[in-house]
C-alpha cells in the first residue's frame, strides 16, 4: 500500500494466530463494557471503515472481531487476526462518530500495512542470541511472549512497550486518514482528534498516548493530507457512504470511573 520494501520474518498466517493468541489473554486479564448503546456505537464505526479496507490484507476469512473495554485510559488497538479493541476512554477523546473513525482507521491501517510484523522482525534481526530460522518457525514459544506482546503493541498490559517507529506512525495517519473519508467520514476530525490527544496529554499514564505523540509534526500532516483525503471523502458521499453512528447518551458513563 505504501510501496515501501519491508522486512517480514514471520509469515502472515502465524501473525494472524499470534494477534488471535494475544487478543485472547487481554480478553482473559481485562473487563468488558457490556453497555449496548457503547458497543454498537463502536460496532458501528468499525464497520463502515472495514466496508472500505482492501480485503486481501487483513485475516484470511475476513472477519474482525471489535470489543470494547472497560478501561479509563485513552487506548485502542488492532491486532493481527483481525481483532480490535477499544477503551471507554478512547470515546472521552475521540467524542464524535469521525474521530473515532480516525482512531480506528489508523490502528486498522497499522494491521494492514504489517507493522507488528516489521517491528518484530527487527527485533529478531537486533537479537544476535535469536537466529531469525529458528525464530521464523517458532516464535510463539514462551520465551518470544514479550517480543511479541511489544510487537504487537499491546505489550504495555504486560508490561512492556515498544512504540511505533515514526516512520510507521506517519503511514498509519496517512493511510488512516484515507480509509476513514472512503467510509464517510469527515477527515478533517482526524485533525480535531489529534489537538484533543494534545490537550490530554500528560494527564496520567496511557499507552496509546506514549506510543502517540500528539505533536505539532503530526497534526500539519494530517492537514497536509486533508485535500487528497477530502477527495476520498466528496466520492464516498457521492456514493451515498454515510454513516449514521449514534454516539452513547451521557448516561452511558459510569460516574464512578470519572476521575
Ligand atoms: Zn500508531
Amino acid at each position: 500500500m505504501t510501496g515501501r520494501r519491508q522486512l517480514t520474518l514471520i509469515d502472515d498466517a502465524k501473525m494472524d494466530q499470534l494477534g488471535v493468541a494475544a487478543f485472547a489473554s487481554l480478553k482473559k486479564e481485562a473487563e468488558l463494557n457490556k453497555d449496548p448503546a457503547a458497543n454498537e456505537y463502536v460496532v458501528c464505526v468499525t464497520a463502515a471503515i472495514l466496508q472500505v479496507i482492501p480485503r486481501d490484507h487483513g485475516p484470511k476469512d475476513g472477519r474482525w472481531e471489535v470489543l470494547v473495554f472497560e478501561d479509563p485510559t485513552p487506548n485502542a488497538f488492532a491486532l493481527p487476526g483481525g481483532k480490535i479493541g477499544v477503551h471507554t476512554g478512547m470515546l472521552e477523546v475521540a467524542t464524535t462518530p469521525s474521530q473515532l473513525a480516525a482512531v480506528l482507521g489508523h490502528e486498522v491501517a497499522h494491521v494492514l500495512l504489517r507493522h507488528g510484523n516489521e517491528r518484530m522482525s527487527q527485533s529478531i534481526l537486533a537479537d544476535t542470541a535469536l537466529n531469525t530460522a529458528s525464530v521464523a518457525a517458532g516464535v510463539a514459544a514462551p520465551q518470544y511472549q514479550d517480543l511479541i506482546l511489544g510487537g504487537l503493541g499491546v505489550g504495555a498490559q504486560f508490561g512492556v512497550l515498544l512504540p511505533f517507529s515514526r516512520k510507521h506512525e506517519n503511514e498509519a495517519d496517512e493511510v488512516g486518514q484515507i480509509f476513514m473519508a472512503q467510509a464517510g467520514f469527515y477527515p478533517a476530525e482526524a485533525v480535531t482528534l489529534w489537538q484533543s490527544m494534545a490537550r490530554t496529554e500528560g494527564q496520567g499514564p496511557a499507552q496509546w498516548q506514549s506510543t502517540h505523540p500528539a505533536d505539532e509534526t503530526r497534526i500539519a500532516r494530517l492537514q497536509a493530507n486533508l485535500p487528497k483525503a477530502m477527495r476520498e471523502y466528496e466520492a464516498a458521499r457521492a456514493a451515498g457512504r454515510d454513516p449514521r453512528c449514534e454516539p452513547p447518551p451521557d448516561e452511558w458513563v459510569n460516574p464512578e470511573a470519572l476521575p
